[in-house]
Order: C-alpha cells, then sequence, then structure tokens
C-alpha cells in the first residue's frame, strides 16, 4: 500500500517525492506537479467518485497512483452543479483521462460531452461492475499507455447535492424534437438549428423518466432510474416501447398519429374502438367500419388492380 506523505484528507495532495502544490480556485484544487519526461507518453489522470469506493476498491486510489495514474477524488459527477468550477476544469483539462463513477458508461459519456470534457482516447467505466483494484488497474494499463513513476493523488472539491435529469445519447438521438414537445416542465429547447439540448435540467421531476419512454431511438437516459437497466443507459439496451407512454405523447402534444391519421385531443367516444398507437377514438366510417377498414379495402383494390 503507496503511503501519501501529502495526507489524504480533503485538501490532501500526494505529489512524486511528497511535496504536496497547488493552490485553491473556485472549489478545486490546481495541482502543480511535473508533466510527463520528454519522450513519454502524457500521465493520465484517473477520476474516481470518492463516493462510489466501497471497501473493496479502498486501495484503488493508491494502486491506480503507483500505476503512474495522476489520481483525482471528486465528488458524484452526476450531481456537480451545472455551474460549478470543476467542469471548467475538466473541459479545459489536455491528456488522457479515465472516469470512474458508479453510472453506465454511456450516461458518463453522455454527461462528461454535454459539459465539454469528453475527448477521443478518453475512458469511462461503471465503478459498480468492479471489486478487485488489481484487475481494474490491469484493465486500464492495458487501454492507455502511461509513463514510468508514480502519479499522485488529490481530492478536488466541489459541491454536490443531489440531483435528477435526462442525459442524451449524442450518437442515438436524432434531434427529432418529441422529448421537447413532451415535456411539460421546459427541460428542453431548440438551438437556432432546431437541435434539442437540455436547457434546464433542473426543473425534471426527481424520479420520473418518462420521457425515456417516447423517444424514438432509446436516446435518453436516467442514470440513477434503478428498475430499468436500459432507461438507465446500460450498453447496448433500449428502453422496452411503452403503449401508456406513447398514448400520453399524443395526449399532450395533439400531434398526427402515424397509425389512424387523427390529430388534436382525443374526443370522448365511450365504448369506440380505440387506436393502438396514439390512444385516440378511432373514427367510425359510414357503415359502422372504421378508418382502419377504409384503409385496407383501399390497399386491396390496389393490389387487384396489378
Ligand atoms: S426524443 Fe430522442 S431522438 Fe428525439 S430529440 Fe429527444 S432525445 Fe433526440
Ligand atoms: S422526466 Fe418528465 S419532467 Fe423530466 S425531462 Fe422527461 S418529461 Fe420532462
Amino acid at each position: 500500500m503507496l503511503a501519501f506523505p501529502g495526507g489524504f484528507g480533503h485538501q490532501g495532495v500526494a505529489g512524486r517525492g511528497g511535496e504536496p502544490a497547488g493552490d485553491w480556485h473556485g472549489g478545486w484544487r490546481r495541482i502543480l506537479f511535473p508533466g510527463s519526461f520528454v519522450g513519454e507518453p502524457m500521465r493520465p489522470s484517473a477520476f474516481i467518485v470518492r463516493e462510489a469506493l466501497r471497501p473493496e476498491l479502498a486501495e484503488l486510489p493508491g494502486r491506480l497512483c503507483e500505476a503512474g495514474f495522476d489520481v483525482r477524488l471528486v465528488p458524484h459527477l452526476y450531481h456537480l452543479p451545472e455551474e460549478s468550477a470543476l467542469w471548467g476544469m475538466l473541459a479545459a483539462l489536455e491528456g488522457p483521462a479515465v472516469f470512474l463513477l458508479p453510472l453506465h458508461p454511456r450516461p458518463i459519456e453522455a454527461l462528461l460531452r454535454r459539459h465539454q470534457a469528453w475527448r477521443p482516447g478518453r475512458v469511462a467505466l461503471d465503478l459498480r461492475a468492479w471489486d478487485q483494484p488489481e484487475s481494474l488497474v490491469a484493465e486500464l494499463r492495458s487501454r492507455m499507455a502511461v509513463p514510468s513513476g508514480h502519479g499522485s493523488v488529490s481530492v478536488l472539491e466541489g459541491a454536490a447535492g443531489l440531483r435528477w435529469y435526462p442525459v442524451v445519447d449524442e450518437e442515438r438521438c436524432t434531434h427529432c424534437g418529441s422529448c421537447h414537445q413532451f415535456c411539460l416542465f421546459g427541460v428542453y429547447e431548440l438551438d437556432e438549428r432546431k437541435r434539442v439540448r437540455i436547457a434546464h435540467p433542473d426543473r425534471c421531476k426527481p424520479g420520473c423518466p418518462a420521457c425515456s419512454r417516447i423517444c424514438p431511438q432509446g436516446a435518453l437516459m436516467f442514470p440513477l432510474y434503478a428498475k430499468d437497466a436500459a432507461i438507465a443507459g446500460a450498453p447496448g439496451q433500449y428502453p422496452k416501447p411503452d403503449a401508456a407512454a406513447r398514448k400520453m405523447f399524443y395526449a399532450r402534444t395533439g400531434l398526427t398519429c402515424p397509425a389512424c391519421g387523427q390529430a388534436g385531443k382525443p374526443g370522448a367516444r365511450p365504448g369506440a374502438p380505440v387506436c393502438g398507437e396514439c390512444g385516440r377514438p378511432r373514427v367510425a366510417a359510414a357503415g359502422g367500419r372504421d378508418e382502419l377498414d377504409a384503409l385496407l379495402d383501399g390497399l386491396e383494390h390496389l393490389q387487384e388492380g396489378r
């Protein structure tokens, strides 16, 4: 186990040679350590959410430091306020970095993209999936070049309360605007290019992941949603189609349903059959037949005419 001459408390910094160095800026500490030696790769930073260090991972910071990483123990980045100086520091950070949070990797990446802190070559790992420091260190060493010698360990402060908001998987989002039309609380806005962005995340209702169920691309993630791994952003998963949420979408927005062609607020027609997509009562055509029957008849005529 590595000793940390500079201490290991909130402001504790252990540098190479045991010389703490740095000063405090807006709640986080600027670390003043020499960089890598000429010809060596840049020393990677490892950001670890300190509250996620379970007892079995207690030695992880020291092991990573021994392995050559500059370890930064940080508050939970999902809960970090939008205006936190730590986001600015992460956006300005150069060189390789790994982010170890108790979240699936997709929402970690989405969160960092939101704050311009994601770059090619950065790595996001779900700390919940690991219980042995050695195997995690080996995984990281296999994924990035690390210069010789020890790194450092420091604690970066930043007030973090509890937050709840969606993050967007940019690789899936097509900017269709459905989430913006659906949300009643102004969480989303359209920019000048009609692209959806999360403008007011803290207006989201805690515990509710409703819009993730109507996104046609499965692009919306609520990283803390424990009841459904797909909604929490598990790799390769998509939230299951949710008929009730789709009906709520059409009721709220009044948009035209691609299945039955109706638009506007659903009228009251007790006992009438309803559209399976939007939930609006079907409009009965002459003879008691509904629109779908008429459409199917038209299709049959077309086929017969070929
Ligand atoms: S509903 Fe999904 S795909 Fe459409 S804009 Fe929102 S996040 Fe993007
Ligand atoms: S969960 Fe509800 S309040 Fe939150 S962003 Fe989605 S629609 Fe809006």
